[in-house]
């Protein structure tokens, strides 16, 4: 009887193992977030692999995204008073894609927003409301259109402009680290608020992973779930980086059209793309644009987002259906969806 037992909790053990891919987490913190990478792989070894291996190349990342390291690329060209400058193929190409998504979005998103992060400091010890007359200073220096893309890793800054990637770095990330995977592979990427969902989900039925929408007022609950394979969801709102004064919020997202926290009556947006770096950009450029003029954008770029307002509605654009099952959670929290 013994030996039937073993012989058959061996047998449980190999199917069932088997079965059970096994996983590894590697938590970390970059581009000034907590980061957390989950792989799964057949032992743990090769789940660790997996997730080391992301790990590196995000941290790999950071000195060619940072524009505060001394040493970094970002840092040269922004001093380098106009002259023209070599950067990393890395640096490049998050250059070239912001100035594309620039371009796209006219200007809601625009990369050289550096001079007024400064002189907000938000996040900062010195954050505070800057003078007027510095906003206007610091909006002189500001437009993609001075960004010059010369070939051959070669850029130009004319007209004073400072760069900034702080609205797409995660974005750039995550698609840099889904680059190195094999279509197999399951991994959950989690680089603040913007998450990288990968091959199949081995903990439920229908592979899917479930992606929280954060409630604004209570980033550890949620409003809204989606779930998705393959994809990226990456979430921008006011709730996360700001200060308050005289009953005012000022967050670190800015209107570059006025200089100030952009105010446009959302709390947060959401967009759902296979490209981390666009869906990035566009959480930030959506989030300027405001509810009206973000989701006539979506409409004509086949975009799926998730719009929070202010006044407590939740909004999500038509291609939403067609990517993710998208479930609303907000009732409780006094939410409505308004679809
Ligand atoms: P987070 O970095 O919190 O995920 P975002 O992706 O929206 O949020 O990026 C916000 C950051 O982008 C700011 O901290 C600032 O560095 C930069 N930024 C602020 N406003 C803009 C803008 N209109 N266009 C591009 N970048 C911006
Ligand atoms: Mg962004």
């Amino acid at each position: 009887m013994k030996r039937i037992l073993a012989a058959f909790m061996l047998l449980v053990c190999m199917t069932g193992c088997a079965a059970q891919p096994q996983s590894y987490t590697a938590d970390f913190f970059a581009m000034d977030t907590f980061m957390s990478i989950t792989a799964y792989g057949e032992n743990e070894q090769a789940a660790q692999d997996t997730a080391v291996q992301l790990e590196q190349r995000i941290n790999a990342l950071e000195p060619a995204l940072s524009r505060t390291r001394e040493d970094s690329d970002l840092y040269r060209l922004n001093h380098a008073d106009g002259a023209v400058c070599e950067v990393s193929e890395d640096t490049y190409a998050a250059i070239e894609a912001a100035v594309q998504y620039a371009e796209w979005t006219g200007g809601a998103f625009d990369p050289t927003m550096a001079p007024l992060t400064d002189l907000w400091g938000i996040n900062t010890d010195n954050a505070h409301i800057p003078a007027q007359a510095e906003i206007d200073a610091a909006l002189a220096h500001v437009g993609y259109q001075n960004i010059e893309l010369l070939g051959d890793n070669q850029v130009r800054l004319l007209n004073g402009a400072q760069l900034d990637l702080g609205g797409i770095g995660k974005g750039f990330a995550t698609d840099a680290a889904a680059a190195l995977l094999d279509g197999s592979a399951s991994v959950l990427a989690t680089l603040g608020g913007n998450i990288g969902a990968y091959g199949e989900n081995p903990n439920r039925d229908s592979g899917n992973w479930v992606v929280g929408i954060a409630d604004p007022d209570n980033s550890a609950d949620y409003l809204a779930t989606v779930e998705v394979r393959g994809l990226s969801v990456v979430t921008s709102g006011d709730y996360e980086r700001y200060f308050e004064q005289d009953g005012r919020r000022y967050h670190h997202i800015f209107d570059p059209a006025t200089g100030y926290p952009a105010d446009s009556g959302l709390r947060s947006v959401t967009v759902i793309d296979e490209r981390s770096t666009r869906a990035d950009a566009l959480t930030t450029a959506l989030f300027v644009m405001g509810l009206e003029d973000g989701m006539a954008f979506c409409a004509e770029h086949d975009i799926a987002a998730v719009f929070v307002t202010a006044d407590k509605q939740v909004h999500t654009t038509e291609q939403v259906d067609a990517v993710c099952t998208f479930t609303f959670l907000g009732d409780e929290k006094g939410y409505a969806y308004a679809q």
